[in-house]
């Protein structure tokens, strides 16, 4: 079988690939190391933020506005939860960079976004201190993409447009003749007219193949869950509430 596009790395970005690249009716190969949503990915894990107003950069927010746009697209056609409106509190320092770009961001976009003064934001969520020296803003019309279901759903779509699927493949081998992509897997190879790389951290693994090397950095990112004591804590508005501290990166969910 000769594909019009293979994507090797199945995860968030490779499977909507799939599913979009599909549905244009394009003949389309997925292969991914594992069977995502799985555990060794970026994806891991029930939940991930979804932010308009962005603290790393302007440039970031129409993107932000277009996936929130696909996003609720896809939510709709399915009746599938993927997303939850929670809202945003992102807290630190007023001339941070970080909290200076939001409110740039929500300026120059006409974002909604309330900025909070430490107190403000106890009396919103009681169970939230936050340093006087810091200030909170809250961006309503964001919050929480339920990501595995997210993979789920995108895979479920891909394979109804046709899309094939090889999951628990390996990829042993990658070259680009004459305008072909030629795929070597264990049980032998694949050829394709285009090829997407959307491996997250075996990416520097895949591009050795082309003889290609990125600058890119491997950084482990863990979690950890905090249990409470006090029914206090629960902001009374909210399941999740993600919460994004600015001080040391790191980013809170009530679960
Ligand atoms: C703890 C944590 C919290 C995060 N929080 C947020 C957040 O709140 N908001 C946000 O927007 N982003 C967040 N991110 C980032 C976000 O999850 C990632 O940017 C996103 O999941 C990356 O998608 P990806 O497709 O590049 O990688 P992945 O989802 O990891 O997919 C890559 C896929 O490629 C496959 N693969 C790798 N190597 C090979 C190979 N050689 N052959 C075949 N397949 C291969 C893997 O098996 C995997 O399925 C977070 C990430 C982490 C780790």
């Amino acid at each position: 079988m000769h594909y019009d596009v293979i994507i090797i790395g199945a995860g968030s970005m490779g499977m909507a690939a799939g599913y979009y690249t599909a549905k244009k009716g394009k003949k389309v190969l997925l292969i991914d190391a594992y069977d995502p949503p799985h555990s060794e990915g970026s994806h891991h894990g029930e939940s991930r933020i979804i932010r308009h107003a962005y603290g790393e950069g302007l440039s970031y927010v129409p993107m932000a506005l277009r996936a929130q746009e696909l996003w609720d697209e896809l939510q709709e056609s399915t009746n599938e939860l993927l997303f939850s409106k929670t809202g945003v509190l992102t807290v630190g320092a007023p001339e941070s960079e970080f909290i200076l770009n939001i409110l740039k961001s929500a300026d120059t976009h006409s974002l909604t976004v309330q900025k909070l003064t430490s107190e403000e934001i106890h009396d919103k969520w009681s169970g939230f201190l936050v340093p006087d020296d810091m200030i909170g803003c809250f961006e309503e019309n964001s919050g929480v993409l339920f990501s595995e279901a997210c993979i789920r759903t995108y895979k479920n779509l891909a394979v109804e447009n046709g899309a094939v699927l090889k999951m628990n493949t390996k990829v042993t081998g990658i070259s680009i003749v004459d305008g072909t992509v030629t795929v070597e897997i264990e049980q032998g190879s694949i050829k394709g007219n285009s090829l997407i790389i959307a491996t997250g951290k075996g990416t520097p693994d895949i591009l050795a193949f082309l003889g290609l090397t990125l600058p890119l950095q491997l950084v482990r990112k863990t979690f950890s869950w905090l249990s409470q004591t006090k029914v206090s804590m629960v902001p009374i508005d909210s399941r999740h509430l993600p919460l994004n501290f600015q001080t040391s990166y790191t980013t809170g969910f009530r679960v």
